[in-house]
């Protein structure tokens, strides 16, 4: 599957990573049918609940019990849009997204999960930590269990409000991590007794097992807020007195989100999404709803718990392969009766099945197998993002590089260039052929200064509404970097050819749009542009700026534009982005990018340089560039060169996107990198500099990177407080130095 390869194929969209889905994903991933596959994540990695409680009582780090969707959907050939969906219009098949337009769907599946009732209650989402969405909770209990173990006070009043399950096993556990804090933990549950639905004899286990813990269980008291009381937290009950405590764990059952709200389709009456045995939507064949987020029609009563999202998982993938197919469906069957395994914390749990109920370290090891074999299925990475045994190396399949990563090499260019014959004199051009730079610039008759730049890019990413909006983003860049406000944009447009008509039309609103997400915000205006056909989508933008606030480029050229080559020896090089996006990119192609890297990655280059640009101007930065695809290396040779003058960069300063390093540690390399690295020739290279693990980052292709600004180095301290105020990374990666003496304009150091 190509980067940026849209089919005629039948669009399938996976919305969520739930239990049932990382199933379809890897069987996919094995076995692919003819299918254009979406997945739709508001977060990169899922969780498996089954193991939340063990990460609460220390057994399991949070990344044992995360799987990273995003490798396994690009072993599914999956394309992914992190966002939010909002809902769906299941008439006109389009599903509505969180910031960005709708995407259409022939085939939907949703696996959102639930969230937990009674947050609507007083004070409870101020005062609470809810269970549900599940993978928000990891984050949030880790922070608090931290808070309570640094705080150190004894006796923290511990408050679980629900008895089901979740509850039990979270009050179990906490108590088991706390233990040396003494925590009075307290179960409060509305019921006449705890695990409703479960066999007589495994509650009578958890009962006792409560009992040797010192877990208070209160039973018959329904919560109906929560409420600060001068430096009190207290639980509202409906009879009795109010409850204090130090912190409230609400495990309380399950409500739909709002993403079925307003679609028309039958909802129980909490929100769930009513389905046939087939997993369909009872009125509608194309959409499929499986876990937490759909009710069974026939089994309405069936459990909101993990286990049955991940038994309704074959049904789904046999359906979805069959309904693709036109063959007959099969139906999903709840299991009523189903094995039980409730961790106690402490190397024990309480396990029931057919009405037995069995308890001991045994049992906890049990569990602790059947997690870690479900697990092992879905790890496609490890943490430094090799490949498990479990999946082999993804197949190369033609895939290069898009972004600033795909472009001809700076020696090429430069040899190209120097073949021409010398620019035609023009004393109207500030910035042109005969001085290079990010932008070109002149001078108009009236006096104003004007600057336009040109960039266009392969995707980087089969998600045509982010290629767009990163591209934008990177051409506007240009501009910011020569301290112009960029104004007009012009787009050019090419989307593959082959695509049926609809196709090509959506790929180029979505590209648009993400275009004009990302100039509307900054006051560019898209006036016009030009489309195409061609084998792969093409995303290009001209962008024409002035200089702002009506500043006129004096005669003798000593404009405000920031040339890149205005340094000045001793100067220091601040750069505004972390490095990386090259390898990170070109990982997540070939499969090999862990999701939270690519999430940092993204922000990164979805990152506007205007604020930087605003600091460069303020701290009186004398030359700028932008850092893209000739790596930070080409883009300082080139500022040197225009210069006269020298640098040395410092590779321990060098900011790193996270899992850049491993990865290249790891011999990953985007496709350009082998040019950049042509540029090290003449550089001198300190021999611990060569060896230091971010020495290949100078050369990484960058798309959308940061600004290096020249800052005079009593400046510095100022540059980067404003930076990081702003939100921007100030890091200063090197100094300007004098003419070269021994022939090395470019230096390579290594701090220790
Ligand atoms: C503490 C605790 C312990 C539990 N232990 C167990 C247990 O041992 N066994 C058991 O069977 N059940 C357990 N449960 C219940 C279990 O958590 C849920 O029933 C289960 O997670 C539901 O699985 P799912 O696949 O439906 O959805 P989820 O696992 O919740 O997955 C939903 C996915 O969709 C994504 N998503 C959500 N909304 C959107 C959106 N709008 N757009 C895009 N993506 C979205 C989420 O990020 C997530 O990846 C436990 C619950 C708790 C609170």
């Amino acid at each position: 599957v190509k980067a940026g390869a849209a089919t005629n194929l039948p669009r399938l969209v996976l919305v969520g990573g739930g239990h049932a889905h990382v199933q379809v994903l890897r069987s996919f991933a094995m076995d692919r049918p003819p299918v254009d596959l979406t997945v739709v994540l508001d977060r990169p990695v899922a969780i498996y609940s089954g193991m939340v409680p063990g990460l609460v009582s220390g057994r399991y780090q949070a990344s044992e019990l995360e799987i990273d969707v995003l490798p396994l959907a690009r072993r599914a050939g999956a394309r992914v849009i992190l966002a939010r969906a909002e809902g769906f219009a299941p008439q006109e098949r389009r599903l509505r997204l969180e910031g960005r337009p709708a995407i259409p769907y022939d085939l939907i599946s949703w696996n959102v999960g639930s969230v937990v009732a009674g947050l609507g209650l007083p004070g409870i989402c101020e005062l609470a930590v809810p269970t549900r969405p599940i993978g928000q909770l990891v984050r949030r209990i880790q922070d608090e269990i931290a808070a309570s173990l640094a705080d150190g006070g004894t006796r923290p009043r511990i408050l679980v409000v629900g008895g089901g399950a979740g509850g039990v096993e979270l009050a179990f556990c906490l108590r088991h991590r706390l233990a040396e804090l003494q925590p009075k933990v307290s179960l409060v549950h509305d019921g006449a007794h705890l695990l409703p639905g479960f066999a007589h004899d495994l509650r009578r286990r958890v009962q006792e097992a409560a009992a040797r813990k010192a877990i208070a269980v209160i039973l018959g008291r329904r919560a109906i807020g929560a409420e600060r009381r001068g430096h009190e937290r207290v639980l509202l009950m409906d009879r009795g007195e109010p409850l204090p405590f130090d912190l409230l764990i609400w495990v309380t059952g399950a409500v739909a989100t709002r993403v079925f709200q307003d679609c028309g389709l039958e909802l129980d009456k909490l929100g769930f999404l009513m389905v046939r045995p087939t997993l369909q939507a009872k009125s509608r064949d194309d959409v499929f709803a499986v876990g937490d987020c759909a009710t069974l029609l026939e089994e309405p009563g069936t459990p909101k718990a993990g286990i049955f999202a991940v038994r309704e998982g074959p049904v789904l993938i046999a359906n979805l392969r069959a309904i693709l197919r036109r063959r007959a469906l099969s139906e999903y069957k709840p299991q009523r009766k189903f094995l039980a395994l409730l961790n106690l914390g402490d190397g024990s749990a309480i396990g029931g099945k057919w009405g037995f109920a069995f308890e001991g370290t045994w049992v906890m090891r049990w569990k602790d197998r059947i997690d870690r074999k479900f697990m092992e299925r879905f790890q496609v990475l490890d943490e430094d993002g090799a490949y498990r045994p479990s999946f082999p190396p993804m197949p190369a399949m033609g895939q290069t590089c898009g972004g600033c990563a795909a472009k001809v090499g700076p020696a090429v260019l430069e040899r190209a260039l120097a073949r021409m014959a010398p620019p035609r004199e023009d004393s109207s051009v500030l910035l042109g052929l005969s001085r290079p730079d990010d932008a070109a610039a002149w001078r108009t008759p009236g006096g104003d200064v004007l600057v336009a730049t040109i960039d266009a890019f392969k995707p980087f990413c089969d998600d045509a509404f982010l290629v767009g909006r990163v591209a934008a983003t990177n051409a506007v860049s240009d501009a910011y970097a020569k301290g112009a406000r960029p104004r007009y944009a012009l787009a050019m447009v090419v989307v593959p050819e082959g695509l049926t008509e609809e196709r090509q039309e959506e790929e180029l609103f979505q590209v648009l749009s993400g275009l004009r997400a990302a100039l509307d915000p900054l006051g560019v205006t898209l006036v016009g542009g030009h489309s195409g056909l061609a084998a792969v989508l093409l995303v290009g933008l001209a962008i024409f700026g002035d200089l702002g606030g009506g500043d006129r480029a004096p005669n003798d050229g000593r404009s405000t534009l920031l040339p890149k080559g205005a340094l000045r020896v001793g100067q220091r090089l601040v750069l505004t982005k972390a490095l990386g996006t090259g390898v990170l990119f070109h990982a997540a192609m070939m499969g090999q990018a862990r999701g939270p890297w690519l999430e940092a990655a993204l922000a990164s280059v979805l990152r506007s340089n205007v604020a930087a640009a605003a600091v460069a101007r303020e701290v009186g930065a004398t030359a700028v560039t932008d850092i893209t695809g000739f790596g930070l290396l080409g883009h300082v040779r080139e500022m040197v060169h225009a210069a006269g003058l020298g640098a040395r960069l410092d590779v321990g300063e060098l900011p790193a996107l996270p899992g850049a390093e491993a990865l290249l540690a790891r011999g990953s390399r985007s496709d350009f990198h082998d040019q950049n690295s042509r540029l090290l020739q003449g550089v001198a290279v300190q021999a611990e500099a060569w060896r230091h693990p971010r020495f290949e980052l100078l050369v990484d292709p960058q798309t959308s990177g940061g600004l290096l600004l020249a800052i005079d180095p009593e400046q510095v301290p100022a540059a980067l407080a404003k930076l990081r105020a702003g939100g921007d990374l100030g890091a200063v990666v090197g100094e300007v130095l004098g003419p070269p003496t021994d022939g090395a304009r470019l230096r390579v150091a290594c701090s220790p």
